[in-house]
């Protein structure tokens, strides 16, 4: 056996994207960096200076190839910054200055990168002109990545990811998320967060692993050690075995030939046993997953999230800039109809374009998120409505109202829309005047009043992910709690029936939008409790349709029956799981 072998460890999260990865880490800390210092023996320092070259060109390649990148998800104009950054890294005075310093004091070379580097910090941001600060700025930035390649440790930029890799963090925000370089990113593992957090939903949607709550993984890591990812079992193995490499090699064939299993079904109609028609659409959150939708032949969109748009620029989306994205996805999917969803910021969810407008707050899933902060901002909310109504025009667009809570919200939205349709119709722009107008049924209080809403919309679209985690009070990003976030609680269970009765009852259409309508293993539920649309990340889309095929509505009906007659929720898991194997033919 190799004596510098280093031993398996295997760790257990929570399964939030399936698939298997393996690859090197890419630890991603926002912690400061720890520098050893400690004299080189005099033989080394021509190698300690030539350390400190190397260092310095692959820093250089490290950031065109992020520039290349920015320019290509963001703006050129926001890749600029990063020509300071060369600029920085070709600063004589602070690369002479260092090797000057290194011949004086005999200091490992971090130590004396560092010690000049923040002199040049100090004395930049110390003086009186602007241009000169932000110069302290993007050598403190420089600086940090030059000391991270000589030190080989963990990265403090997502956007540091351009080699193949495993991203490790503690958390991912949404917009963080949203900037990753799919091509890049292996697999996803996090410390902490849930099945529904939002950036797990972007990893399902990039088709990335993720094994999410693996609790103090980035503790337990180093920078490119080896791992296995299973977002099958929600398991992480650090420095696999050749044992476990060869497992899962055999896992990976078989899951891939289930895959293409349910891909069979692919170009096939969502249809039950005893001839049902279900309508199944896809969650987007960008315009380049058009291509996905059709791929994986959505009946349109369901839910497209719009606050990725926000959430992946510094500055706030102008009306064009929307029109534009929306019109992308409105007439690349038409005839088929798209679901707008108006912005949900807040909670997770930030606002970096303007961070003023929601601020601090304790309490962030019940501050001023989506629709409220929406109606407390009226001239950004008609921006938005009329960019929405002006892609209507390209195609069939629905507008969905977030977060509403009692009819009053629906009221105020109702006259701002209207107020935006006028300010079109004064510029002569062309939108659809009969454009449907749903409200997400994510707060239990509009669950309760489902009958007193379904009279001022056109439909109802239940957020399962928000439903669940206000009505059983679980966050839905606290990894602790996660096992607690249950949609066999039976209040769960109940509260579905209601809305899809309240909305029956006004002749609406019920759909579900939230993670629940994607997982193939609570599909015939929602079904039985008579939710007639489900919407889902495209790519879960073959395993839905595989299940719908493979059953019976009135069966479905039946488990909804028996599931809502159960107390104990784990009997209901039992049930709905039972229900699934069969079909599947799972063992
Ligand atoms: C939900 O809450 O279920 C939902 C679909 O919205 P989001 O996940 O974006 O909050
Ligand atoms: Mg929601």
């Amino acid at each position: 056996m190799d004596p510098n072998a280093k031993s398996e460890v295997v760790i257990q999260g929570i399964a939030a994207s399936k698939g298997i990865a393996y690859g090197q880490a890419f630890l991603y800390l926002q912690s400061e960096l720890e520098i050893p210092r400690y004299t080189v023996d005099p033989d080394k320092r021509i190698a300690e200076i030539a350390r400190f070259d190397q260092a310095l060109v692959v820093t250089r390649q490290q950031i065109s190839k992020i520039q290349v990148q920015v320019t290509k998800n963001l703006s050129e104009e926001e890749a600029l910054i990063f020509d300071a950054h060369q600029m920085v890294l070709e600063d004589q005075a602070l690369i002479g200055e260092t090797i000057r310093d290194f011949e004086k004091s005999g200091l490992n070379i971090e130590t004396c990168f560092n010690n000049i580097a923040q002199r040049y910090i100090q004395a930049f941001s110390e003086i009186d002109d602007e241009y000169l600060r932000e110069r302290a700025a993007d050598i403190k930035d420089v600086t940090k990545r030059v000391l991270h390649v000589l030190l080989g440790q963990a990265a403090t930029s997502l956007t540091e990811l351009v080699e193949k890799r495993i991203i490790v963090a503690h958390d991912i925000s949404p917009s963080e998320a949203a900037g990753i370089d799919r091509s890049a990113a292996l697999g996803i593992l996090t410390d902490a967060g849930s099945r529904t957090s939002h950036a797990v939903i972007v990893a399902r949607s990039m088709k990335i692993p993720a094994v999410v709550g693996t609790s103090d993984l980035t503790k337990r890591i180093k920078n490119g050690d080896w791992l296995m990812v299973d977002g099958y079992d929600g398991v992480v193995i650090v420095n696999p075995t050749e044992h476990t490499l060869f497992r899962y090699g055999a896992i990976q064939k078989a899951k891939k030939s289930f895959e293409s299993r349910l891909m069979s079904v692919n170009d096939l109609p969502a249809e039950t046993l005893d001839g049902v028609a279900i309508t199944l659409r896809a969650n987007i959150e960008k315009p380049d997953e058009v291509a996905l939708v059709k791929q994986y032949r959505a009946d349109g969109v369901g839910l497209y999230r719009t606050e990725f748009l926000f959430l992946s620029s510094m500055k706030m989306p102008t009306e064009e800039q929307q029109y534009a994205a929306y019109r992308e996805i409105v007439a690349g999917l038409a005839p088929a109809p798209v679901t707008i969803r108006t912005l949900d910021v807040g909670g997770d969810k930030p606002l970096p374009g303007d961070p003023q407008l929601i601020g601090p707050e304790a309490n962030p899933f019940m501050g001023l998120r989506a629709i409220r902060m929406c109606l407390e901002n009226p001239e950004l909310f008609k921006t938005q409505l009329r960019a929405i109504l002006r892609a209507s025009a390209h195609g069939r667009v629905e507008l969905m109202y977030p977060m509403i809570s009692g009819t009053d919200e629906l009221d105020r939205a109702r006259v701002l829309l209207e107020e935006a349709k006028a300010e079109l119709k004064k510029r002569g722009q062309a939108f659809d005047a009969k454009m449907r107008v749903g409200t997400m049924i994510e707060i239990p209080s509009a669950a309760i009043i489902g009958d007193l809403l379904a009279e001022k919309c056109d439909f109802f679209s239940i957020g399962t992910n928000d439903l669940i985690q206000y009505l059983l009070a679980i966050d839905r990003g606290n990894n602790r709690i996660a096992h607690l976030y249950d949609p066999s609680h039976p209040a769960v269970i109940r509260t579905l029936k209601q809305i899809a009765d309240s909305g029956h009852a006004a002749k609406l259409k019920v759909s579900v939008c939230g993670e629940m309508a994607g997982d193939a293993f609570y599909v015939p539920l929602l079904l039985g409790l008579g939710i007639d649309e489900l919407s889902m990340t495209p790519t879960l889309l073959p395993s839905v349709k595989f299940l719908i095929r493979a059953m019976k509505l009135s069966d479905a009906k039946k488990l909804a029956k028996d599931a809502l007659a159960q107390t104990d929720p784990k009997k209901t898991h039992a049930l709905v799981e039972a229900f699934y194997n069969e079909r599947m033919m799972v063992e």
